[in-house]
């Protein structure tokens, strides 16, 4: 079986972008089990010349109104929990939130091995946009941009070192 590596993260952070931009394919590689895992969807990330594994983009935490009592929360923290890496996307435009706060701490309970993935740093200082999450005291922070395929390579090592 393939490691997993799960994408959590409040909604718009850019997961289901890091998903497609790690399995190149919108659908093809893309299942729903109606009814069990309505909100998580399963790719597999095949880097040339290095080990495959598996990605699911949990689809979303509940809206800031629901805080994590959601379907979707459910779903997230199901996937976090199987999952042997829990890549934590976070808006390194907008920086840290309240809900980002949140979700990691439930992300702690899960006691996921866990790593920051600050997004959307097109344009950015990638160490500035990484700063702004230092609080998390999460090591190893990877800045990327999913919308421009930017810092995949070292993302893709970073997790191919964890799993
Ligand atoms: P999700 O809700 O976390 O799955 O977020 P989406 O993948 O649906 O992306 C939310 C929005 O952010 C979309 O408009 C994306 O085009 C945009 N987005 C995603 N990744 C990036 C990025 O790396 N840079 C920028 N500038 N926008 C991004
Ligand atoms: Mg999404």
């Amino acid at each position: 079986m393939l490691p997993l590596v799960a994408l959590v993260g409040r909604p718009n952070v850019g997961k289901s972008t890091l998903f497609n931009a790690l399995t190149r394919s919108r659908d093809a590689l893309v299942h729903d089990e109606p009814g069990v895992t309505r909100d998580r969807h399963y790719g597999v990330c095949r880097p040339e010349g290095q080990r495959a594994f598996a990605v699911v983009d949990t689809g979303g935490i509940a809206g800031e109104e629901q805080g994590l009592a959601g379907a979707t929360a459910r779903q997230a923290r199901a996937a976090a929990e199987e999952a042997d890496l829990v890549l934590f996307v976070v808006d390194g435009r907008e920086g840290a939130s309240a809900l980002d706060d949140e979700i990691l701490a439930w992300l702690r309970k899960t006691a996921r091995p866990t790593l920051l993935v600050v997004n959307k740093t097109d344009g950015l200082d990638a160490a500035a946009a990484i700063n702004d999450f230092a609080r998390y005291g999460i090591r190893d922070a990877i800045a990327i941009s999913s919308a421009h395929r930017q810092g995949l390579d070292e993302l893709l090592a970073e997790v191919l070192s964890r799993v």
